[in-house]
């Protein structure tokens, strides 16, 4: 264990942040197995920040441990719904008081701006615990009607020990969405955040410690996804593996469940998620929209709208108003007020998105507005908007989380269907018109889990998220995300003793 300390003297938020840094296991920090650690690099300028324990399979080992124990002994079936509840306000509470210092230590580690940080993740976090703190006293079965010499209920028993793998790209908030319906549900967890930014889950491990959960109900293992990823996914003590992330890895970790004990698997992945302009729509609102539905999170979200249809009559005035709006985003330091877009996360993910860029180029699309790198530090590129683009171009089908969006011309709303359609994902889409029947038929006929129509993004913590084709399995949030972490037991009760 050691302290992470950082002077943050920004006009958004000043002040000395310490606290404690380690592995957590059993409610308290320990060193990893092998006493290794992990550097935490700043993306605003791509120095160290920290080093952070790395844990190994030894230690999960260890975690699920401690996580059945607890589970036996002083949380699952033993901990009553309103204490789980009690517990989770009391950590929404607590996340509130420190709400600025949690969006301050996001923005230095992911380098999403302080701003949206703030109000839209940590505000969002906040509210997803205490939404799931209301739940937890009211998760009750069913009474079935069979005979009259019989009765049946069910009962939704939490399913033990639980692994959560999440991602970097929200870091605190896709923590928020894994911990809030798995602890309502009353499991014990064992939670590898991202390698690339582990800070604001090492800060929580002490708010859960002040809220009141008892020692061993979350621990908290930072570490790889190829050793402590891995090792939770193969786990033959874990129950369930719920995992964030990328189609990819989504993959490998039904695969390590289905070698091991078959354990239940839930995948939030990725996306390519088509946005709609048609010839009706209010064009300010739409340019807006499209936006920030491609370059919120510097087009690091799974929902991203990174495949912008626009219908060919009012194709060129959206292109006009959509790039003037694209090249007034300000693009840098991710504490000014004034930022919009940060840095991308890490260099890989910078080498990542560039490398598509270029892909781009030499497929012969057009570069419209922006291609390039901003600035000579850290990890920042220039909003991008590509037209001119082919159907089986990488970067009209494959996902890239950064900040590019393809603009493609449409002519008729049956094609724009299939081609909205046309890919092998399936989490979000958005559509702007103003004819009501229009909205509804194309909602109805597109292949995703989550349709806005005049507007995107919305993320709301009582209502469902979650992916169609390969965007996912289950659904998180809301009521449905409950289902992901409770296994129904049917009980049949013989009131005649009679064999009939
Ligand atoms: P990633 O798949 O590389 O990593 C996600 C997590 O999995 C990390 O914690 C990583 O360490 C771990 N991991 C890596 N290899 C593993 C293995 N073999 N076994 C077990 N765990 C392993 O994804 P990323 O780059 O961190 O995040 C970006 C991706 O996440 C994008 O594709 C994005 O669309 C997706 N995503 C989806 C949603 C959603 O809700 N659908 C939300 C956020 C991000």
């Amino acid at each position: 264990p050691s302290t992470f300390t950082h002077e943050f003297n920004h006009p958004t938020f000043k002040g000395n942040v310490s606290f404690s840094t380690g592995i957590f296991i059993n409610g308290q920090f320990v060193d990893g197995s092998d006493n290794t650690t992990i550097d935490v690099i700043n993306p605003t300028n791509g120095k160290v920040l920290t080093k952070i324990s790395e844990a190994t399979a030894n230690d999960v080992d260890i975690a699920v441990e401690a996580a059945q124990k607890a589970y036996d002994t002083v949380w699952g079936l033993n901990a009553p719904g309103a204490l789980r509840s009690k517990l989770l306000t009391k950590l929404s509470l607590l996340m509130a008081e420190h709400a600025d210092e949690l969006a301050a230590i996001e923005a230095l580690d992911n380098g999403s701006t302080f701003g949206w940080a703030r109000n839209a993740d940590v505000a969002g976090s906040i509210d997803c615990i205490r939404y799931y703190g209301g739940w937890a006293d009211k998760i009750s079965g069913q009474t079935i009607e069979t005979t009259e010499k019989k009765l049946v209920y069910t009962r939704h028993e939490p399913m033990g020990v639980v692994g959560q793998i999440i991602p970097w790209n929200f870091p605190l908030l896709m923590l928020s969405w894994k911990l809030g319906p798995a602890l309502a549900t009353g499991n014990t967890i064992i939670l590898k955040p991202s390698e690339f930014t582990p800070l604001t889950a090492i800060r929580m491990c002490q708010l859960i410690n002040e809220a009141g959960f008892p020692p061993g109900v979350v621990n908290i293992l930072t570490g790889y996804g190829h050793t402590v990823g891995n090792a939770i996914s193969s786990h033959m003590k874990i129950e369930k593996v719920a995992f964030t992330g990328s189609t990819l890895v989504g993959r490998k970790i039904m695969e390590a469940a289905s070698k091991s004990n078959l354990k239940n698997v839930t995948l939030e992945l990725g996306g390519k998620s088509p946005n709609i302009i048609f010839d009706d729509a209010d064009l300010d609102q739409a340019v807006n929209w499209a936006a920030f539905g491609i370059f919120w999170n510097h087009g690091q979200t799974c929902c991203a709208g990174s495949r912008i249809f626009v219908h060919a009559k009012v194709y060129d005035e959206f292109l006009a108003r959509f790039t003037a709006k694209t090249q007034s985003l300000k693009v840098g330091d991710p504490f000014l007020r004034e930022t919009f877009q940060g840095p991308q996360v890490s260099e890989v993910q910078y080498n990542r998105i560039m490398s598509y860029i270029n892909s781009g180029k030499q497929e012969g699309a057009t570069v419209h507005s922006g291609g390039e790198r901003h600035g000579t530090e850290g990890f920042f590129i220039q909003p991008t908007i590509f037209t001119n683009t082919k159907p089986d171009m990488k970067i009209v089908q494959e996902e890239i989380f950064g900040p590019v969006g393809v603009v493609i011309k449409f002519e008729d709303d049956e094609d724009v269907v299939r081609q909205a359609n046309d890919t092998v994902y399936g989490l979000a889409a958005a559509l702007f018109t103003t004819n009501l029947n229009r909205a509804i038929s194309v909602a109805h006929k597109l292949k995703a889990g989550t349709t806005w129509i005049n507007c995107v993004n919305q993320l709301h913590s009582n209502v469902p998220f979650g992916g169609f084709k390969q965007s996912g399995i289950g659904r998180e949030l809301g009521e449905y995300a409950l289902h992901n972490y409770s296994n129904v037991k049917a009980v049949h009760i013989n009131l005649g003793h009679e064999m009939t």
